[in-house]
This record gives C-alpha cells, sequence and structure tokens, in this order.
C-alpha cells in the first residue's frame, strides 16, 4: 500500500525499506504541522529522492511514525512529483521516556489503540485520504514495559485485521525475541515481524534465530563509517542460508524540523547502497540473484498485505 494507492508488490521494484524524509524531535506534546513549511520541505528533500531515481531506486518505505513528523501528505506530493513509490505507516513510537508517545496511549486499551489504527488503515490517515503501508513501532529494553506490551498486543490485533506487517525499531537481541514471542503469543506467524536495526545486536547466533523462525532481520544504518561491520552481518546470514530474510537500508535522509532549513548539510542521501555496497557486496562473490534477493525480493514480500497467523 503505498501512499498513492494499492500497488501488486512486484511493481515496488528496487526498494529500500527504512528511510526517512522528515523528523521532528521536538516530543508528542509539541509535535505539529505549524512546525515546518510544506513547500521547503519538498524543496529540501527533492532532489535527494530524484538521486535514489537516478541510481536505480523506485521504492523508499519512510519509517517516521506518528507523532515524530510523519506528514502522509507530504509523501504524497513527493511521490507525485518524483514518480517513486513512498509507503507511510501506523503505530507509535514507544521511546523509554515515552517523549513520542501521545497521553492517550496510558489511558486506552491495546483494542482502543488497535482500533485508532485499524481506522487509518480502512480510512485514510486523518483527511488525507492516506493509507498506511506497515506498522512502524518502538518497543524498549527487555524485559519489555507494560506499555511496550500493550503497544505489542495492539499491532498484533492491527496486524490481523489489515494484513499490515509489523516493523519494530528494537535495541538488542534479547529484545527482539521477546517481541515475537509476545507476536506468535496473538498467534501472529513471524514473516509478519521486521527486526528494525537488527545491527544493534552483534550476535549473529540471535540473528540466525529470529530469521529461522520467519522473522525479517533488518541491517539498517548502512553507510560509509559502518560497511565493514555491516558487510559482516549480512555475509555471516549468507553464510548460514538466511540472506531470503534479509533486509538492507541506510535508515537515511532527515529533514530535521527544528532546525535552520531543516538541516541541509546533515541529510544524508539514499544512494549509498546502490553506488558503493552493492558493488562492494559483488566484489565478495554475492551473485546477481542474491543482489535482487535483498534489494527487491525480499522487501516486496516482507511488505506485501496479508494476515499472517500461525497454522495450528
Ligand atoms: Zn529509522
Amino acid at each position: 500500500m503505498t501512499v498513492k494507492g494499492p500497488v501488486t508488490p512486484s511493481a515496488l521494484g528496487t526498494t529500500l525499506p527504512h528511510e526517512h524524509i522528515m523528523v521532528d524531535f521536538i516530543g508528542a506534546d509539541s509535535v505539529s504541522k505549524d512546525r515546518y513549511d510544506l513547500d521547503s520541505v519538498a524543496t529540501m528533500v527533492k532532489p535527494f529522492l530524484q538521486d535514489f531515481w537516478k541510481s536505480g531506486g523506485q521504492t523508499l518505505i519512510e519509517c517516521t511514525p506518528n507523532y515524530l513528523g510523519r506528514d502522509p501528505a507530504l509523501l504524497k506530493r513527493l511521490s507525485e512529483e518524483t514518480g517513486l513509490n513512498l509507503l507511510t505507516n501506523t503505530g507509535y513510537y514507544g521511546d523509554e521516556k515515552g517523549q513520542f508517545l501521545p497521553n492517550h496511549v496510558y489511558e486506552e486499551s491495546a483494542g482502543q489503540l488497535a482500533a485508532r489504527w485499524i481506522t487509518e488503515w480502512k480510512e485514510g490517515i486523518g483527511d488525507t485520504g492516506v493509507k498506511p503501508g506497515f506498522i512502524k513501532m518502538r518497543v524498549d529494553e527487555s524485559p519489555i514495559s507494560e506499555t511496550g506490551q500493550k503497544l505489542l498486543h495492539a499491532a498484533a490485533q492491527t496486524h490481523k485485521a489489515s494484513g499490515l506487517t509489523i516493523g519494530v525499531h528494537t535495541p538488542d537481541g534479547a529484545t527482539a525475541l521477546e517481541q515475537l514471542e509476545i507476536l506468535q503469543d496473538h498467534g501472529i506467524d513471524p514473516s509478519a515481524f521486521i527486526w528494525i536495526h537488527a545491527q544493534n545486536e552483534d550476535d549473529s547466533k540471535i540473528h540466525q534465530e529470529a530469521a529461522r523462525e520467519g522473522a525479517w532481520v533488518e541491517f539498517d544504518g548502512i553507510g560509509p563509517g559502518s560497511a565493514d561491520y555491516h558487510f559482516k552481518l549480512i555475509n555471516s546470514m549468507r553464510q548460514d542460508g538466511l540472506l531470503d530474510r534479509v533486509l538492507i537500508s541506510h535508515d537515511a535522509g532527515w529533514y530535521r524540523v527544528g532546525q535552520p532549513g531543516g538541516s541541509p548539510g546533515d541529510f544524508d542521501p539514499y544512494t549509498y547502497i546502490f553506488e558503493q555496497f552493492i558493488p562492494r557486496l559483488k566484489r565478495a562473490g554475492f551473485t546477481e540473484e542474491e543482489i535482487d534477493m535483498l534489494v527487491r525480493e525480499n522487501p516486496q514480500k516482507a511488505f506485501t498485505i496479508s494476515v499472517r497467523t500461525i497454522e495450528s
């Protein structure tokens, strides 16, 4: 489900599954569309999206959640102006301090939160008509807090009602496995779960464990400073025959709301993977089929909308 409506999975083409166009870290109590000018953001970001297109990209999955600068109208406009597929999300970013969570999270049940997200899926986000293409969450630190558990229960219910894949920003392997367990308790198949920021865990055994269960293991944050480490993690999955569960992305971009001009000097481009990292994978012996799996086949499968429950 793109910001312009549904497409067949293969139409996504070459896809980056975890990037950002705009973020605002002011906090849930102050976040507002009044804090930025949509035209200025679009003007600043558009050339970076065009460079992504020129480097071979066709779909960019925007992972900025609600209360952190999610703006479906901005994404729809940029999609129309660039020809790229863009996806946005529903769900909440449950950071440790709750800085990016609205107060109703603490007052409502998981079912009530799920009802909000399911309404976005069915009716579109606000009055934009744009539907979310996945569920994006953050849940911190194993053992997972009561609030974190509530968010996961809400995500599970939303998945069952919508078929949207659940991507969770995760601090480490122990938390990822605990999240998987909670979702499985709801009967959700691990293939509906993306372990976002799997590179935060340096123990490849835990990546393998999650992948063997069927979860998507996402190594994002790929850039010049981390390429050796990322290569090691991805190559380890390859050696274990688990490349078909791996997603790769930059976690780049970021028009920074509240900073002058969105701080264009800090905006990371969406091209490193195509210009540097894939050539490196090829030099190391990765085949065309394996590259295709990483940047086309896997994201297309991961973001296909279908209810995935455990067959009993
Ligand atoms: Zn991110």
